[in-house]
């Protein structure tokens, strides 16, 4: 009997209000598998630019990769579910793309490398699934097919995993109760394998939402036996009705790879720039930072948000410092102009902190004394004169390095510091795992 590899791509089904696209994944990957569907990777759950305004929280979508001689009975279930599980009357604008293919063309990878960063028009996306012939489903504006495609076309270059866990539908809303100490020591006994589920610093527990929606906790890491493990360390009264894990760009930085052009920059893109610090960092009400970088005649103002937990530091940034800086572009507003809202700074080059002070006495090692206006100095020990200032160059107190956000400000796409300078090589899907457990 002809088989067929078949991508399934979708996004934008849920509003702050309700539902989850991962969610949404569980119950369809939970079908699919009692029809004896074949899975030939990990459900791949890829975040996009984070910066868009019109995501709902994490801008996710997911793509899956099955092995199927019904394909048409396949397209027709996950329009169903589609329909069921979408959040359609709070303003989820679902999408979905079917691409029957083992190989993914390199026309959608290159945009869905353009959706981490920029922002894709529903009309580009449209025109592209008619160009290359796609069959494609949305309910809505259309929004959703950006992620849709977007998810199918993702190339991997690093990864690691989540594995989600889901509520029962009685207990949607109600308080997740986790023991919070569970989870500090869950981190502490998987670390390096697992990431981002306490803060130790606000020491409070990061990796479950607090919203109405289904996701009862989501654990990260980078291999899916550390992920299983991980989770029998949690301590809770509640039982959720399972758990998947996908295979992610989360905590790869992956949208923070291109170099945004300052003689150019497009509200609600991300990236990097490297520039000279050319106006003193200054606090704002609230303990953000603001200050200018410079790049070929070119100013772009930064901000750095106080809850980032590196406002410190960068005010310890001077003018002529070489700065490298990752972030996202703010729309301009009739009170400022466009600003990149900073994710990560790394010094480059510190300049010398120069000041004019008062001379030190040769002969005494000892501060002279001013005589007065334009009188000059005097040691007031053994009476050295001196004409002028001098200048005094004074420590820094931030160095040449990386300055990331602590944890719980960490976007979905921010690489951990335990992250830096470490890629997973591709890792082999593997059916016999548990990567999908229903529990009842
Ligand atoms: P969750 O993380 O809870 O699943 P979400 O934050 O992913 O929710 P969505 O409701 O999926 O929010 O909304 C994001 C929308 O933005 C989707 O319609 C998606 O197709 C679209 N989108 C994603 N990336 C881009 C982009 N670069 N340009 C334009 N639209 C995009």
């Amino acid at each position: 009997m002809k088989t067929t590899i078949l991508n399934i791509g979708f996004d934008d089904t849920d509003s702050p209000k309700a539902m989850c696209t991962t969610y949404l994944a569980y119950k369809l990957v939970h079908s699919l598998k009692q029809d004896n569907v074949k899975f030939l990777d990990y459900p791949r759950l890829i975040r996009f630019n984070p910066n868009i305004p019109w995501k709902t929280r994490g801008n996710g979508a997911v793509s899956l990769k099955i092995q199927t001689n019904n394909p048409r009975l396949v397209k027709n279930k996950v329009k169903k579910f589609i329909r069921k599980f979408s959040d359609l009357k709070n303003g989820a604008n679902p999408g979905v793309v079917f691409y029957e293919s083992h190989f993914i063309p390199k026309e959608f990878t290159e945009i869905s490398k353009k959706a981490l960063w920029s922002l894709i028009s529903r009309r580009q996306i449209k025109n592209f699934i008619t160009k290359n012939k796609l069959e494609s489903f949305h309910i809505g504006n259309g929004q959703g097919l950006v992620g849709a495609l977007g998810a199918i076309g993702y190339q991997f270059d690093d990864h690691t995993f989540e594995l989600l866990t889901y509520r029962k539908k009685s207990q949607f809303g109600k308080k997740r109760k986790i023991v919070a100490s569970s989870v500090k020591q869950m981190q502490e006994k998987t670390y390096p394998k697992t990431f981002n589920s306490f803060d130790t610093k606000k020491q409070k527990i990061i990796f479950a939402p607090r919203g109405p929606d289904p996701v009862f906790f989501g654990i990260r890491g980078e291999d899916t036996n550390s992920l299983l493990n991980a989770a029998k360390m949690i301590q809770t009264k509640e039982k959720p009705i399972g758990h998947l894990i996908f295979k992610s760009n989360q905590g790869t930085g992956d949208h923070l790879q291109n170099e945004l052009d300052i003689t150019s920059i497009k509200p609600y893109s991300s990236g990097i720039i490297e520039g000279i610090v050319s106006e003193q960092p200054k606090t704002l009400q609230g303990g953000h930072i603001s200050f200018l970088i410079t790049k070929n005649g070119y100013n772009l103002r930064c901000l750095i948000y106080k809850p980032t937990g590196i406002t410190n530091e960068a005010s310890q940034l001077i003018i002529g410092d070489k700065i490298r800086v990752g972030g996202g572009i703010r729309r301009a507003s009739v009170k400022h102009g466009r600003v990149l809202n900073i994710e990560f700074f790394e010094v480059l080059k510190l300049e010398k902190m120069k000041i004019l002070t008062s001379p030190s006495c040769i002969a005494c090692n000892k501060k002279m004394k001013s005589k007065g206006r334009n009188q000059g100095y005097e040691c007031i020990k053994c009476g050295n004169k001196a004409a002028n200032k001098v200048l005094q160059i004074l420590p820094r107190k931030i160095k040449n390095q990386l300055y990331i956000p602590q944890s719980s400000a960490h976007r979905h796409l921010t690489r951990p510091q335990q992250r830096i300078d470490f890629k997973n090589r591709e890792i082999k899907f593997n059916d016999t795992s548990a990567w999908f457990t229903n529990y009842n």
